[in-house]
């Protein structure tokens, strides 16, 4: 099933592996065929195979996803953190001038430590951009990155429509009930 939002810097990108279809939660990162599809859709190369980055991508989202749900809450940073110490990036002069080079102790977790890196410079820098959905019902994450920062939903098409359905209906069902205004 095509992913209902695609694009997004790598750590938003990385949570929106899993969403919301008809009730139903969908993961991209469920089977091995479909941790390929996500690294080849991001051009994202390892010597590890998508059967060991499985599990390593799915625990780095949960990670990011608690980090986000709860910034005020330092417990909830616990795995991101433990997720940025298996890894840091060390600088040096290559041939080519100054360069930065990752260091992970397992390869395996590369992907997933350069996510929680990257996510914490946005949440250095642009941390009033990263939003989540304002659809209720919808899990899926973005970076704002309109002029004004009013970027409400994933998709304007998908729960951009629902929202203003639902407060129409809303607003026309206030209107049934009140009561009549003369007589
Ligand atoms: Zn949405």
């Amino acid at each position: 099933m095509d992913r209902p939002l695609i694009g997004e810097p790598l750590p938003l990108d990385l949570l929106n592996t899993l969403w919301v279809n008809d009730g139903r939660t969908v993961d991209a990162l469920a089977d091995p065929a479909g941790v390929a599809a996500w690294l080849d859709e991001r051009d994202l190369r390892s010597p590890c195979s998508a059967e060991q980055l499985g599990p390593v991508l799915r625990e780095g989202r949960e990670a990011i996803r608690q980090a986000l749900l709860a910034p005020d809450q330092p417990a909830a940073h616990d795995a991101l953190n433990a997720l940025l110490a298996r890894g840091h990036l060390r600088d040096r002069l290559g041939a080519d001038g100054p360069e930065s080079v990752v260091q992970v102790d397992e390869e395996r977790w590369r992907i997933a430590w350069l996510a929680a890196h990257d996510l914490v410079a946005l949440l250095r820098h642009r941390p009033q951009r990263i939003r989540r959905c304002a659809e209720e019902n919808c899990i899926l994450w973005f970076l704002d990155a309109s002029r004004n920062g009013t970027r409400r939903w994933c998709t304007m098409d998908a729960c951009g429509n629902r929202s203003k359905v639902r407060r129409h209906r809303a607003r026309h069902a206030r209107t049934e009930v009140e009561p009549p205004s003369e007589g």
